[in-house]
């Protein structure tokens, strides 16, 4: 519905001047009636501008260019990641006060029974089990924060609707198998696209104020870029995030997947992108490393599996207790922690910590700390014996 080649780019004017004039670029009297429902990423309990949620400036940037085009009804929705209260993570993150100042109904899209949507010719899904209220609105407006993921490469507007799918089904995709034809990406890449083949934003706005490089979605560092990206072109809106990121988009799974099986171009030529010299906006994010070590090389994680909350949990952990850690290590002198539900004792050596319900058939072998997921202060104490320092900043997974 409405998608077109056209893509706009702001920069360097702030999270809500960026994301209101990249949106009203766009040609929104062809919605002006609809209902808008918009899909922020506040998957998380943090709060703002560390880079994990979206900005809640850019959200009010983007209503205020709904507005502005008359546009009447707009709602704003989530279902976050395991373990995370919809309301409260709307709350810490600063998005409940700008709902208030714009009168926008806020919604915890994991409050109502979700619809059952069957996914043809499938790579690894029959059906998916999608949050209804997202069927009761004209226009999904997908809104995420620029991010690399450790899982998926970067999670911008395509992926970001992963956060439409009902509770549990999030953590179902990381748990795919290939149903006769294996692929060469990964399952949960080959996931994201048959979602895209029955929910894709009809509307997208990448808020790319403060970012997170490195160990995203949650255990990176926080970036500096100061852009946004506005298309009803949900394919080609990613790709110029991936170029504005520093990264080349033919090289993210899931958006190489997505355009072969659903026919979007990777060749800039094909789309209007104002302005043409975009890339001088571009800011160079750190590479998300699939491999913890990498940041931490006396670490091995064993990830078989596991969904982005145990290992946004770890990412966390390890940021804030790695220091710590140094008694702990076993005998080869490495900290060995494991998550996912395709862990089995085979894979791990003796005294891991198991982090997770999901890590439960491997328990004997290990330290087991079960959750889903467990926060990192009780990984911290199931290693330790001890509580953690009560003056240290808590750090919600
Ligand atoms: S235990 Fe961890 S990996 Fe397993 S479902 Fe829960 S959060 Fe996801």
């Amino acid at each position: 519905m409405f998608i077109d080649n056209k893509i706009f780019v702001e920069s360097g004017n702030g999270p809500l001047l960026n994301a209101k004039r990249a949106l009203s670029a766009l040609d929104l009297s062809k919605i002006k009636n609809k209902k808008v429902l918009i899909k922020p990423n506040i998957g998380r309990l943090v709060a703002p501008e560390k880079g994990i949620n979206t900005h809640p400036q850019a959200i009010a940037g983007v209503i205020e260019a709904l507005k502005d085009a008359g546009i009447k009804k707009i709602a704003i929705g989530e279902s976050p990641i395991l373990g995370v209260n919809t309301m409260e993570a709307f709350k810490k993150s600063g998005v409940t006060e700008v709902a208030q100042k714009y009168n926008c109904e806020l919604i915890d899209m994991d409050s109502i029974p979700p619809r059952e949507v069957k996914i043809k010719n499938g790579r690894v899904l029959d059906t998916t089990s999608i949050c209804s209220h997202v069927f009761e609105y004209d226009i999904l407006l997908s809104l995420p924060v620029a991010k690399c993921h450790m899982h998926t490469g970067v999670t911008l507007g395509i992926k970001n609707l992963k956060g439409c799918l009902y509770k549990r089904e999030k953590v179902r995709y990381h748990q795919l198998e290939y149903k006769g034809v294996e692929y060469p990406e990964k399952t949960l890449d080959s996931a994201i696209s048959d979602l895209a083949t029955v929910l894709m934003p009809h509307i997208t706005v990448i808020d790319g104020y403060i970012g997170m490089q490195g160990l995203g979605p949650s255990g990176g560092d926080p970036i500096k870029s100061d852009f946004a990206v506005a298309s009803y072109n949900a394919f080609g809106a990613d790709i110029t995030g991936c170029v504005l990121m520093g990264f080349n988009p033919q090289e993210i799974p899931h958006l190489k997947i997505i355009s072969e099986r659903m026919d979007f171009s990777f060749d800039f030529n094909e789309y209007q992108i104002n302005p043409v010299d975009f890339r001088k906006f571009r800011v160079n994010y750190k590479q998300p490393a699939n491999d913890v070590a990498i940041e931490y090389p006396d670490v091995v994680l064993c990830d078989k599996e596991s969904c982005s909350a145990c290992l946004s949990t770890v990412m966390l952990f390890l940021k804030r207790f790695k220091d710590d850690m140094s008694q702990y290590l076993l005998d080869d002198g490495l900290l060995h922690l494991a998550i996912g539900k395709g862990v089995t004792k085979d894979d791990i050596k003796e005294g891991t910590v198991l982090i997770g319900n999901c890590t439960k058939l491997a328990k004997d072998f290990g330290i087991y700390v079960p959750g889903c997921p467990p926060v990192p202060t009780r990984i911290y104490k199931a290693i330790t014996g001890r509580e953690p320092d009560k003056n240290e900043p808590e750090i919600e997974s």
